[in-house]
């Protein structure tokens, strides 16, 4: 290709995931170990998951039923019967030197996963999902005084390693997609919806450190080998020099190293250069990739059957399981049960908790002020200071206190949010003590019409403007009732008050 032609190459972008995730369950895959991050290293083992000689695995029941519910939630073939292989490689996280892993029978098969980006729906198809165990955790340490994790550092600045086993035999499923997405703002969307998904079947929990983590493969085809409908020939596909950028442990992550591989390969396959096949690692902290190796292959791997593990005939479990409603499904129903607009519908659906929060407290209260008051304004308050729902867990039902007082009609909205719910995330106090602390108590009857009355004594000026059929002349008069009274009156109710007064 000439200097020129490779130049103005028109190029696209190309991605698929492997995503891996980590399964909720009360133990390990393979053995009776707790998998709770216990802070102490090497607390959480056993035999099974030090790989000592002798010791065998037993698969975890809790752990098949969460791949069943994942296969069931993204429309996958789960075939009758699906099998354990070991994946041979030497590293100090894997005591076994092998992983127990699933080849070519994994528990889920085909399926695919719909979500929407800037208001486009948009299918993946997921080419497989399949159980295997994570290997333990490393942490590469420099000599010296400080505490642990200021010595903590990469591997070639470091004297030693150390290796902690009670991640090992946590169960995780990786799930690999097609090479489908065009764009690494979408793979962001992706990921996303994913979460939500699992985090419905109660199989995930995302606060968990390290719980989700991707491997990113990106390679650049020429547009023109690209159909109308976005679809790329297999053959080109595979023929296409990729790279694989490993281990990468945010959604902001995953999006930012593409961008940077995207537009590292255009320039070097635009210069006329090649792009090796490697694999690649993340670096955060500068937002780039840098090259690791070049990319093992399959057989380097030696896969075999696990002997140890007999062959799991799913069907019946197919059968038998059974998965709750998804967010898509929740959404519609939030729209035409409560009549809510798609976005409204959207933001409370967005994650279980607050759905479920939402319908807790739309049995009670109205069910739009109780949108206005979840969607709006807690989510609001609670983006605005980089927190989640899952942060104030333990004080939803102070907040549900709080709408009960607004819908009670004790306290305007205004301060229920402005002083009441800020209030309550910056100092941490009840909204109760926070009303009574700051007077909030709404004013109503006697004083309110009291200060209407001032209102108009003090300003003829207004009154004669209203007369004269000024409109805003009412502003100013609301204004200066709610001065009267603090902010604790109505002010809908303080504009009737005033029009009575000044009609009648
Ligand atoms: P390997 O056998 O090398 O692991 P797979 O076919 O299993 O390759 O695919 C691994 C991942 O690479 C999948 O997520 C797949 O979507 C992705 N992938 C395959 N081809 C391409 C490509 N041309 N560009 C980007 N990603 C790709
Ligand atoms: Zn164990
Ligand atoms: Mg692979």
């Amino acid at each position: 290709m000439t200097a020129q032609a490779a130049e103005s190459r028109d190029l696209t972008v190309v991605i698929g995931l492997e995503v891996h995730v980590q399964i909720e369950t009360d133990t390990k895959i393979f053995c009776g170990c707790s998998t709770d991050g216990a802070e102490e290293p090497n607390t959480r083992t056993c035999p099974v998951c030090l790989g000592l000689p002798g010791a065998l695995p037993v698969l975890n029941e809790g752990a098949v039923e969460a791949a069943v519910k994942v296969g069931k939630a993204i429309d996958a073939d789960i075939p009758e019967e699906t099998t354990f292989h070991r994946k041979n490689y030497y590293y100090p996280d894997l005591p076994k030197n092998f992983q127990i892993t699933q080849y070519d029978a994994p528990i889920c098969q085909d399926g695919a996963l719909e979500f929407s980006h800037e208001s486009d729906s948009r299918t993946v198809g997921i080419r497989r999902a399949h159980l295997e165990e994570d290997p333990g955790s490393i942490k590469h340490v420099r000599e010296g005084t400080e505490s642990l994790e200021a010595r903590t550092c990469s591997i070639d600045r470091a004297d030693y390693t150390l290796v902690d086993y009670n991640r090992a035999g946590t169960p995780l499923m990786e799930i690999v997609t097609r090479p489908d997405f065009r764009d690494p703002a979408e793979v962001r969307a992706f990921l996303e919806k994913l979460e939500e998904v699992l985090e419905y079947l109660g199989v995930f929990d995302p606060t968990r450190d390290g719980s989700l983590r991707i491997d990113a493969n990106l390679s650049l085809v020429d547009s023109d080998d690209v159909d109308d409908d976005g679809a790329i020939d297999e053959s080109v596909l595979e023929d296409a020099n990729r790279t694989e950028v490993k281990n990468i442990s945010s959604h902001k992550g995953a999006e930012q190293a593409l961008s940077f591989e995207a537009s590292r390969q255009k320039k070097l396959l635009q210069s006329g250069r090649e792009v090796q096949q490697e694999t690649r690692h993340f670096n955060e902290t500068h937002g780039n990739t840098v090259g690791m190796r070049s990319k093992e292959e399959e057989k380097d791997y030696r896969y075999f059957r696990e002997a140890d593990l007999p062959p799991l005939q799913v069907s019946d479990w197919k059968q038998s399981i059974d998965i709750p409603e998804l967010p898509d499904a929740r959404r519609d129903r939030f729209g035409e049960e409560y009549g809510l607009s798609e976005e409204a519908a959207s933001k409370l659906t967005s994650t279980k908790q607050v759905a479920d929060f939402y319908e807790e407290l739309a049995a009670e209260y109205d069910a739009d002020l109780v949108a206005t008051w979840v969607a709006d304004n807690l989510l609001g308050e609670l983006n605005y200071r980089d927190m989640a729902i899952t942060d104030i867990e333990g004080r939803l039902d102070e907040v549900a206190t709080l709408v009960g007082m607004v819908a009670d009609d004790d306290i305007t909205a205004k301060n229920a949010r402005e002083t009441v719910l800020r209030g309550m995330l910056d100092e941490g106090d009840d909204p109760e003590t926070i009303a009574d602390r700051e007077d909030l108590g709404k004013t109503s009857g006697d004083a309110v019409q009291s200060a209407v009355e001032a209102a108009i004594e003090e300003n003829p000026d207004a009154v004669s403007d209203f007369h004269d059929g000024d409109g805003g002349a009412i502003n100013f008069l609301v204004g200066q009732v709610m001065q009267k009274t603090g902010g604790s009156a109505d002010p809908g109710e303080v504009n009737g008050l005033l029009r009575e007064e000044l009609e009648g």
